[in-house]
């Protein structure tokens, strides 16, 4: 049966705690593969909590049967910092209040599963250091960790590390994701970073029976019980495809043909002055180069202001920005090349 756990980190200063809530399906099968899923790491970004939503009562009907093989520990809302974070009446979960750190990035990066050295629950140190250690002390002991994040407006994609490609092309076609990232190394210690640097370090053969991804379910607004409910069966498909759960009503067609970018191909659209934003093209159109992608308005009323962004190769449209009003110097969408991108540059493509 399901377990909840509710683990208590102390705040910063006195009555200022937060409370993680954990939930447990025991496994029984121990040489089975065991899973993490955590949602809302971002605070506000709820398609994958949505997911998680539909998700659980499936596995505790799956626990009721007896067909729960490996370990799967939930943490719907992994986040209850950013989770609580409003000014103005606007909700903030990409950055820590306190420091501005991006709350997925700056994890600890292991050289092997031994978490010892990581902050104690308890420790000297800020909550969301403790909240990422305890994160990663969750969700290190799992072979499969899927960190549910979204876009701004987006297709659904994966980020995923080229080590665990083309194997990882099942959780794409359960998914039904339309495209994915490929990375070898960002150097920012994004919570997928940090989960995958210790497996990098075991011997190939048993990388590729591992699968950790930053899983982007759409955009920011696409929460609906629709999308929720199939997400969650795309989970659970998954999950039984891996054999983590015992489900054999399901099989799993391996069909994902979607186009897998290198990060340093993917073109980031950015503002070069501020303004207001056109679009010209929707998230999945396929685009030629010189096509014209977003118009910026820097001078309402004066079409000489215009300045209009082309596409730098042909591509498909993978995101765009939900706001209209940009800052100098913002990303305004994400279009997949095949190419390198001339304005690549290491680590992730967004702060
Ligand atoms: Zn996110």
């Amino acid at each position: 049966m399901m377990k909840t756990e509710t683990i208590q980190l102390a705040g910063d200063v006195p009555g200022n705690g937060i409370e993680l809530r954990v939930l447990r399906f025991e496994g029984k099968d121990r040489e089975a593969t065991s899973a993490y899923l955590q949602s809302s790491l971002h605070g506000s970004e709820l398609p994958g909590q949505a997911a998680l939503h539909f998700l659980i009562p499936m596995l505790e009907k799956a626990a009721r049967e007896g067909r729960i093989a490996g370990d799967i520990t939930v943490i719907p809302q992994a986040n209850p910092i950013g989770s609580a974070q409003w000014m103005a009446h606007q909700h903030i979960g990409r950055f820590e209040f306190f420091s501005s750190t991006n709350f997925n990035r700056s994890f600890p990066l292991l050289e092997n599963f031994d978490t010892s050295s990581l902050p104690a629950i308890d420790g000297p140190v800020p909550l969301a250091e403790r909240l990422k250690a305890e994160l990663l002390r969750q969700a290190l002991p799992h072979e499969i960790v899927l960190d549910l994040h979204c876009d701004d407006e987006s297709e659904s994609y994966l980020y995923i590390h080229q080590a665990f490609l083309p194997e990882m092309y099942d959780l794409a076609s359960a998914l039904g994701s339309t495209a994915i990232l490929s990375w070898d190394s960002t150097a920012d210690a994004a919570f997928e970073e940090a989960c995958a640097h210790p497996v990098l370090q075991l011997p190939k053969t048993e990388q590729k029976t591992r699968a950790v991804t930053t899983v982007e379910f759409r955009g920011l607004s696409d929460v609906n019980i629709d999308t929720g409910k199939s997400d969650a069966e795309g989970l659970y498909k998954f999950l039984v495809h891996r054999g983590v759960i015992v489900d054999t009503s399901i099989a799993l067609t391996v069909d994902f043909n979607g186009p897998v970018t290198p990060l340093e191909n993917v073109e980031m659209i950015r503002a070069p002055q501020g303004g207001m934003i056109l679009f010209h093209v929707d998230i999945g159109a396929q685009v030629k180069a010189g096509d014209k992608l977003v118009t910026v308005v820097t001078v309402p009323g004066d079409p000489a202001g215009d300045i209009i962004l082309t596409a730098p190769q042909a591509g498909r449209v993978l995101t765009r920005r939900g706001h209209r009003y940009t800052r100098r110097g913002d990303d305004l969408l994400k279009l997949l090349g095949s190419r390198r991108s001339e304005n690549a540059k290491p680590g992730s493509l967004e702060s």
